[in-house]
Order: C-alpha cells, then sequence, then structure tokens
C-alpha cells in the first residue's frame, strides 16, 4: 500500500487515547498545529513528486508514560514539570501520521502486549513470532518492557525499533561488552543496536539519528505585528521550577535595573519564596499563552537550568534574543550531576548548545555569568539590539517532516551490511586524494554503492589534528561527520591514498578507529562495526573522519540526500 500524505488530524487525536494530563497536553498541541503540518505536507508532497512511499505498520510505545515504570511526568504536567518530551512525542506522533503512516500508539503495558500478541496472563512468550509493525518508535523505558515481553522476537526484530533519546547515546556506551571492559558505565544498559536507532532532540552526535521537533512558525503578518509590540525592556526568565531561582538575586538584581522581569514558575497559593517579590510571576502558562509573552518580551534570560529544551528555540522564533550562561569548564556525565549516567561524554559548554552553535548572534548571546560586567554589558547592548523572529528550518514542520520522511525511506537497520564498493582505476581504490592532497573524496569512476544512504559520493575524509573528535574535525571544515561512511574508509587503502606513512596496520575494537597512533606511526583500523564512531577523541590518536555537506538548516540530510 502506497503511503498517501494526510491533512486532517482527527483520528490521530483519537488514537493518542486520553485520561492523563500528558495526553491532553499534547493533543491539545497536535490541535493547534494541524494547519502548520497540512501546509508542510502539501509543500512536501510536491517536492518528493510521485516518488513511491510504502506505507508502513508504526507502533509508538511511549515508556515513560507508563503506570509500570512509575509514570512521573503525567501528574507534573500542571506543576512545571519537564513539557520537552511531550512536546517532541507529539510532533512525532503528527509527523508519522501526516506522512500517511498506520499508527497504534500505546501508553500501557497491557496496550503493549496486546499489540504485540502476546496472550494475556502470560509474562512474555518464549517462541518467535511475526511481528505485525515495520517500526517501532519507543523511549528507554518501552525498550526494557520490549525486552522483558518478547521473548526471543526482541533479538529477531529490534532492527525495527527506533529509541527516543533525548541526549543521545554514542556507541562506546552501547556496545555491551566494550562498554563493560572500559568503564563505559551507564544507567541505560548496553543494547547494541545500531547507533543511528537512537534519536535525539537536537543535532547532538550524527552518531545518532537527530529526531527534533517542531516549533510555531510566524507567517509575515505576524512577524510585522511583533515587532511592533515588542516592549524593549520585557524580559522572561526560562524555567518553569522554582528551584531554578536560587541563588540568583545578583543577575535578577542587575537585570531589574533595566527590565521589568517576568517569570512563569508554578506555584500553589502563594508566590514561591525564591521568586522576588519585584517579579511579575505569571504561574505555569496555557502553551499558547505561553507564546503570547514571549511575543511581547525582548528577552528570555536563561539562568543554567533546564537544558536544552524547546522553549529558548519558541523563543528566538517569537523574536526575542536569547541571554544564557556559559559553562567553563564544560559540563558533561564525568563532572556533572544531571548528566552522571547519560551514555555520552560530550560536553556542554553552555545552557543550550544548540542556541550557542547553530543560531548564535544576535538572536543568542552566551556570556560567563561569573563575570557580572559582562553579564550587565550584554543586557545594555542586547536592549540596543534589533532582531527578526527567527526558527531554524530544520524545526519548522517542514523541516521535522522532510527528515522523518528520509529516515523512513532509507534507514534500514535490518538488512545485511552492504559489502564494501568495488574498487575503481588503477589503485583499487574507491576514492582518491582530492588536487589540494588534504583529504580524500569519492572517486568519480568508483561503482555505486546501491541502496546505500547518504549515497557515498559526498564522502571527504580528514585524517584529524591529534586529540581532535571526528564530529569536530567535520564541522571545522564547515561538514558533518557521517558515521555511516566508516567501513568504506575503514581500510588501509585510505591511510595510503592520504599517504599516512604507517610502520604496521592492526585491526582492533576501539571506538576511535580508524586512527593514527602517536608516537610510533601505528596505523590501526576498526574491528567492530558497532563502534565507529563519529564522537570521542584522545590526545594519541589522529582519527580517520568521515565528512559530508549538508542542507542549510538541515544538519541531518546531504545534498542529493531525499
Ligand atoms: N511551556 C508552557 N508553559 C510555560 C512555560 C513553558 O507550556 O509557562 C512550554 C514551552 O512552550 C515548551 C515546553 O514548555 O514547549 C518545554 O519547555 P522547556 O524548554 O522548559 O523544556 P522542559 O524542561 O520542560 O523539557
Amino acid at each position: 500500500v502506497q503511503a498517501v500524505f494526510r491533512s486532517n488530524l482527527s483520528h490521530l487525536l483519537e488514537l493518542m487515547g486520553s485520561g492523563k494530563e500528558s495526553l491532553i497536553f499534547m493533543k491539545k498541541r497536535t490541535k493547534r498545529l494541524t494547519a502548520q503540518w497540512a501546509t508542510a505536507a502539501q509543500r512536501l508532497a510536491q517536492k518528493l513528486g510521485d516518488i513511491r512511499r510504502d506505507q508502513k505498520q508504526i507502533l509508538v510505545h511511549i515508556g515513560f508514560l507508563t503506570e509500570e515504570s512509575g509514570d512521573v511526568f503525567s501528574p507534573r504536567v500542571l506543576k512545571g514539570g519537564p513539557l520537552g518530551e511531550m512536546v517532541q512525542w507529539a510532533d512525532i506522533l503528527a509527523a508519522l501520521y501526516i506522512l500517511g503512516h498506520s499508527l497504534r500508539v500505546t501508553v500501557s503495558l497491557k496496550e503493549l502486549q496486546s499489540n504485540l500478541g502476546v496472550p494475556p496472563g502470560r509474562g512474555s512468550c518464549p517462541l518467535t513470532m511475526p511481528l505485525p509493525f515495520d517500526l517501532i518508535y519507543t523511549d528507554y523505558h518501552g525498550l526494557q518492557q520490549m525486552k522483558q515481553h518478547m521473548g526471543l522476537s526482541f533479538k529477531k526484530y529490534r532492527c525495527r525499533i527506533r529509541v527516543i533519546d533525548t541526549f543521545g547515546t554514542e556507541p562506546a556506551y552501547n556496545h555491551e561488552e566494550y562498554a563493560t571492559l572500559h568503564g563505559y558505565r551507564t544507567n541505560w544498559g548496553y543494547w547494541n543496536l545500531n547507533p543511528k536507532q537512537f534519536m535525539t532532540m537536537f543535532p547532538h552526535t550524527p552518531d545518532n539519528s537527530f529526531m527534533g521537533f517542531v516549533s510555531e512558525e510566524l507567517n509575515e503578518t505576524e512577524k510585522q505585528l511583533i515587532k511592533g509590540g515588542k516592549a524593549s525592556n520585557m524580559a522572561v526568565v526560562y524555567g518553569k521550577e522554582a528551584s531554578i531561582w536560587k541563588g540568583k538575586e545578583k543577575f535578577l538584581g542587575i537585570l531589574s535595573k533595566y527590565m521589568e522581569i517576568h517569570g512563569t514558575v508554578y506555584y500553589e497559593s502563594q508566590r514561591p519564596p525564591e521568586v522576588p517579590a519585584f517579579v511579575k510571576n505569571h504561574g505555569l502558562l496555557p502553551q499558547p499563552e505561553f507564546q503570547q509573552l514571549l511575543r511581547k518580551a525582548k528577552l528570555f534570560i536563561g539562568f543554567g537550568f533546564p537544558y536544552e529544551g524547546p522553549a529558548p528555540l519558541e523563543a528566538i522564533a517569537n523574536g526575542c534574543v536569547f541571554l544564557q550562561s556559559r559553562f567553563s569548564p564544560p559540563r558533561s556525565s564525568l563532572n556533572h550531576e544531571f548528566f552522571r549516567g547519560k551514555p555520552t561524554s560530550r560536553e556542554v559548554f553552555s545552557q543550550h548548545p544548540y542556541a550557542e552553535n547553530f543560531i548564535g548572534k544576535p538572536h543568542v548571546w552566551t556570556v560567563d555569568y561569573n563575570n557580572s560586567e559582562e553579564f550587565e554589558a550584554a543586557i545594555k547592548a542586547i536592549m540596543e539590539t534589533q532582531v527578526e523572529p527567527y526558527l531554524p528550518y530544520e524545526y519548522t514542520c517542514g523541516g521535522m517532516l522532510e527528515r522523518i520522511h528520509a529516515y523512513i525511506q532509507h534507514q534500514d537497520f535490518c538488512a545485511a551490511p552492504s559489502p564494501a564498493p568495488a574498487g575503481a582505476g588503477a589503485s583499487g581504490s574507491p576514492f582518491v586524494l582530492a588536487p589540494n592532497a588534504t583529504h580524500l573524496e569519492w572517486a568519480r569512476n568508483a561503482s555505486a554503492v546501491p541502496g546505500a544512504w547518504p549515497p557515498p559520493h559526498s564522502l571527504r575524509a580528514w585524517l584529524a589534528a591529534a586529540g581532535r573528535a571526528c564530529t569536530d574535525a567535520c564541522l571545522d571544515r564547515g561538514l558533518v561527520c557521517e558515521p555511516s561512511f566508516f567501513p568504506i574508509l575503514n581500510s588501509q587503502e585510505a591511510f595510503v591514498q592520504l599517504q599516512v606513512p604507517c610502520d604496521s596496520t592492526e585491526w582492533e575494537m576501539h571506538h576511535l578507529y580508524p586512527a593514527l597512533a602517536q608516537p610510533g606511526q601505528e596505523c590501526y583500523l576498526q574491528k567492530e562495526p558497532l563502534l565507529f564512531s563519529c564522537a570521542g577523541s584522545s590526545s594519541k590518536y589522529q582519527r580517520l573522519c568521515p565528512c559530508r555537506d549538508f542542507l542549510k538548516g538541515q544538519v541531518a540530510l546531504c545534498q542529493g540526500c531525499l
């Protein structure tokens, strides 16, 4: 059956079920965004022309909302608890539905079991049985539940699973044997999935797939209206929980000299003691009212927590400047409680690294809050700065739809790995040294790799400086690391072509390989495909890094990747 774009979301709202506060929040959001989704669908349909898209049978099992995993979120929806995850799940459901796929949504273990065909009263089915879904979207909680209740079929079908994983899972933490041997301990288990099966909220390491969410887009009229209606001295503080205000008196004092400060902190009957009297606290607002508040404000200010949520993107999309603190030293799972136990070594240099690195000035100012002068100077400068509402394409409905479409169309983790591409030219190598001799390129006459995605002709490979991760080495060159190119690059050939004088070449299991080790000029190749990793660095190694180009505003896709 072909998938047909949909524009009416009322059936999806029924599929989402009811009862829980979290579902009510999600459904309101979906309803509000219907028109934007429909427009985006129309545009994508035009762009794709008449390519064939198969309708997939998809199960969406939202594990963190199940009672069995404690469902700690639903009761907090009205109390300022995290809403980012719900924003993202609502948008994933909408995108899958709009793309025309057949959906089942489950938020309890019982529903999960009945959809998987596990007989009632049985803990799990010991026999492998046919799975009625092509794809399953879930989270770490759901993954655990499936493992417990699918018996042997879990192993057989896990290649169909996609794990929504806010902060990401790096390959070194995903590979059970390697993680255990080398101390990449986590609270989340080792699943030996293809790292691309983990889908993140922001484009962290390209080892995972970037899923994202959407922020509401403004039309020209709305943009003009906003520009006219801005109060240049109005600031909104980022964060719904009172605890983020603790110890922030100094900054609030400075800020209040220049601006009227607003907050959206949840409270029961009285003003939370952490929020000073001169702050106008609106309490937790319904999402549309929060957007209205942002439309009037000039500044959205972060005090260091929460990390990497949707709200700063919404603020910037509504014409605010986002001011946030730089973290020095950077925070990570090694030195910071919040990130401890998370399966990533990523260093977080500010409250919202995406805003800092992908958006930046004039919309985003990242300053050292320990330096009061720098903080005060930033506020003064921001008050003088004119900014336009801005939303990166990848966070629009169109961008998200295009990205999910591409994943569904091209990502296949059940297929046997494609054989190394056949050689070209006299050297028998599928790549050649670029004319300026700095990096490798795909040889013009190398044979195509059928079904490979992204297509290898966008490969550009460098030997990175010692201590540099491939994520950074590629970004330095305006490109992005592409882990699916590692297998074609993981060969002695590549070192030869790059004219690296290897004393010896060995195959070993290591998440930084392929690499050249210093001193000694030893070249190492990767023995375990699951350990290919864009993330990670060591001063001992110069890593061999596969990079590719990307579409402007859509880092997940290369040019010609759709
Ligand atoms: N939000 C809201 N009411 C408010 C403040 C925020 O509905 O008073 C919404 C906001 O629109 C955003 C969501 O809460 O989409 C998540 O915001 P945040 O960035 O704080 O991330 P979280 O920590 O909740 O995941």
